[in-house]
């Protein structure tokens, strides 16, 4: 084990170096942390050092805690997994309080040695934390480097002490956006917001650490909240301009959470609770509401898709083990709002780009379109112009097919035809090499059918991206009957270039993240249609964590969109389809010219500058509500079985391959209820049989579309769990 190591310099410096053997990036585990915590009492208890200086071998100083340490704890603890994550929490804070505490006198503060983080790069979570326990924070002038605590974003809290630190620091208000938010800083916007206290060149780091060790009296390493007469920056609860920061805070968390957040609620009980005691019973609280989160299903489910899973897929887990197939040119077809978006990611990512259109001004549309991105980005200081002008430098916008000559990759994004795509297809391949992949960007059409365009059907994948393009995280890889393998790891390198998560699924009607959204939509406008208030629609979606209701997400999408698939829906499955009650609300909004967001009108009404400002009056007259209205948990469930039975069905029917796809896909494809994990994780939650008790009162009550899938109902009569029964074989990348 030699995650860190000690050495002391002639002038008694100790200097323990963090750095992780065969990982490019330090992560914090257990026995890391026992290892950690000998060095600094080497350092404590030898005579000759005057002082410590913990740092890293590496370019960046730690990416947090090793997430599956959690799962330890709770394992260790057998019956009583909460004891163990509490005691383990606790035995963090004793190792920390010893670096605060340094040695000294805890009566007259007089004697500790004084200890130094010298943070290299990237400082996050536990990264984070550690500093925060030292006596002075200096960072490396590293513009690209993070810091901060990010827990919070899958679902846990900073709990190691960084909650009640970071509070103490700077108060509740100015700590707000770091604790609750995640906010991560550059080190010298992290120097402006009071996080650490220097930003030295990279080349004296080091240097100037020593330096302040060397220099450090007894009164520099008093934290504030050791010292006698410590206020809360901004006040305690209890003081007049704390108590409002307080009510504030709880109003904001519970307005942006809707409370089904376990981990930002506990975090702001551990804050309040803790400013009304001294610090080490601070932490203590803090740790008893940081295992009431990490036992919380929720946290697990989160910590699982949104980090574990999630980066699995990134690094390949389902890739087929080929050579490294990334892209140098990619040939994009079709300049209008996807194709210029994914014009965009691929440029930004330092690929060529050859971006094609009928005309020529729909071409150069589609690059500016870049261009003011990469002005916003500009403004908003993230972009430089030499960024601006080499990122634009890497798009050609043409109408000349024969300059897709050398692309490796060609995604197509023209319209939604299949004629115009074939005939795309066809004039792509008489230019291409042998090898160039080709991808489809459709969003209906089957993969399989446009294939047969194709001289090299092998060749032929649909690569999936999700408007905008250029904010949306998850990209759909779909393979065709005849999709080689060569296909499916030549669109994952390119997800995997522009920086998105992939997932791979089988060919079917809407492929995977579709599938599931449409009835979602579909189930609230057909509840508008039955007469139940859509207010309660809209806002049950919300309070169980949907990131917009079913008619906000439709006027976002364009209602004539839906009834563009609606309609081919309907032609394509003839007398099975399930829709008509729903069509009937959608064509008459469509009808009306309520198109939607992008025609300033829709379920909602909306002000001249686009502003949405409630549901559409017009609606109570044309769907009279109903005098009995649902309970709201009803509401739920029919918004949320409406996906969920959608996502098992995929995995019954092998269009989804791997569960954790199917979650993570939710999370980042549609913003499926984040707090559950995504809909297979939630199942597991609430268990099969509980779910099919569900399915059955609703199937009764409304339809044969919420009966059980068989699989689980063999599911709930085995007593299995989707994780249990799933739970993918780990793939090297
Ligand atoms: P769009 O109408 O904005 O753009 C299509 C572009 O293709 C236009 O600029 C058009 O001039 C160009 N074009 C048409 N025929 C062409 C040809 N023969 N050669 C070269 N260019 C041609 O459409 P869009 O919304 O960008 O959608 C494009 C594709 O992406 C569709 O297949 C659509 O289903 C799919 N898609 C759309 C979304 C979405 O949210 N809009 C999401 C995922 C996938």
């Amino acid at each position: 084990m030699t995650d860190f190591t000690y050495a002391v310099d002639a002038e008694g410096v100790a200097t323990i170096t963090w750095d992780v053997a065969e990982k490019s990036m330090n992560v914090m585990n257990q026995p890391g942390f026992e290892l950690l915590d000998s060095l600094i009492d080497k350092g404590l208890a030898n005579e000759g050092v005057k002082g410590i200086i913990i740092t890293s071998g590496k370019k960046d100083f730690a990416g947090g805690m090793d997430l599956n340490v959690i799962a330890q704890m709770k394992a260790a603890g057998g019956d009583n997994p909460a004891k163990s994550v509490f005691e383990a929490t606790m035995a963090m804070h004793g190792i920390l309080r010893k670096i605060e505490r340094a040695g000294m006198d805890p009566k007259t503060l007089k004697g500790g040695k004084p200890i130094v983080a010298a943070l290299p790069g990237t400082a996050l979570g536990i990264g984070f934390e550690i500093p925060l326990a030292c006596h002075r924070i200096i960072a490396a002038d590293n513009p690209k480097a993070k810091i901060g605590l990010p827990e919070i974003m899958v679902g846990i809290f900073p709990g190691a002490g960084g909650t009640t630190r970071l509070v103490r620091k700077m108060g509740a208000m100015m700590a707000a956006p770091f604790l609750l938010e995640g906010k991560l800083s550059a080190p010298k916007a992290a120097k402006a917001a009071g996080l650490i206290d220097e930003v030295v060149a990279p080349e004296d780091l080091l240097t100037r650490a020593k330096e302040w060790v060397l220099g450090a009296k007894d009164a520099d390493l008093v934290k504030p909240w050791d010292a006698k007469g410590y206020k809360m920056p901004g006040g305690a609860p209890y003081h007049p301009a704390g108590f409002m920061t307080f009510v504030g805070a709880s109003a904001m968390v519970l307005g942006k959470t809707m409370g089904v957040y376990p981990a930002a609620k506990a975090l702001l009980a551990a804050v309040y609770e803790g400013a009304l005691v001294p610090f080490d019973t601070a932490l203590k609280i803090e740790a008893r509401w940081f295992t009431n989160v990490l036992m919380n299903p929720s946290s697990s489910a989160m910590i699982r898709s949104l980090f574990i899973n999630k980066e699995a897929l990134e690094k390949g887990a389902v890739r087929p083990a080929l050579p490294d197939q990334k892209v140098a040119k990619v040939g994009v077809i079709g300049a209008g709002m996807m194709g210029a978006g994914i014009a965009y990611v691929s440029a930004n990512a330092g690929i060529e780009v050859v971006l094609v259109d009928a005309k020529q001004e729909a071409a150069d549309k589609g690059k500016a379109y870049s261009e003011g991105l990469l002005d916003k980005g500009i403004a908003r200081k993230k972009v430089t112009a030499e960024k601006k002008a080499e990122v634009l430098g890497r798009i050609t916008a043409t109408t000349d097919y024969a300059a897709l000559a050398g692309c490796d990759l060609i995604v197509e994004a023209v319209f939604e035809d299949m004629a115009i795509k074939a005939e795309v297809t066809a004039k792509v391949e008489a230019v291409v090499g042998p090898d160039c992949i080709f991808a489809t960007n459709t969003s209906t059409l089957p993969i399989s059918d446009l294939a047969k365009a194709s001289a090299r059907p092998d060749q032929f994948i649909g690569i999936h991206f999700f408007s905008p393009v250029d904010k949306m995280l998850l990209v759909e890889i779909i393979r065709g009957k005849a999709t080689g393998d060569r296909a499916v790891a030549k669109a994952l390198d390119f997800v995997r270039q522009i920086r998105k998560t992939p997932i791979v699924v089988n060919d079917a009607r809407f492929f995977y993240a579709n599938r599931c959204i449409i009835p979602y939509i579909n189930e609230g406008i057909r509840m508008v249609a039955e007469g139940v208030e859509p207010v309660l629609v809209e806002n049950a979606a919300k309070l169980v964590g949907m990131p917009l209701g079913p008619l906000q997400l439709v006027d976002e999408t364009s209602i004539d969109l839906g009834v563009k698939i609606a309609k081919a829906t309907r032609l394509a499955m003839g007398d099975a389809y399930p829709d008509g009650a729903v069509d009937a609300v959608l064509f008459a909004m469509a009808d009306q010219g309520r198109l939607g967001k992008k025609s300033n009108s829709g379920f909602y009404s909306y002000d001249d500058a686009g502003k949405r400002q409630g549901l559409w009056d017009g609606l109570a007259s044309a769907y009279p509500v109903a005098e009995d209205q649902p309970e709201l948990t009803l509401v739920q469930h029919r918004l949320l079985m409406a996906q969920v039975l959608e996502a098992v069905r995929a995995l019954e029917e092998g269009v989804l391959m791997d569960i954790r796809e199917g979650d993570v896909g939710a999370i980042l494809g549609w913003g499926f209820a984040p707090w559950s994990g995504g809909p297979l994780s939630w199942l597991d939650m609430i268990g099969a049989a509980r779910a099919v008790e569900i399915c059955d009162g609703l199937s009764a009550e409304f339809g044969a579309r919420f009966a059980a899938p068989a699989l689980l109902r063999e599911m709930a009569e085995k007593g299995e769990s989707f994780y249990g029964r799933f739970a993918p074989v780990q793939k090297a990348a």
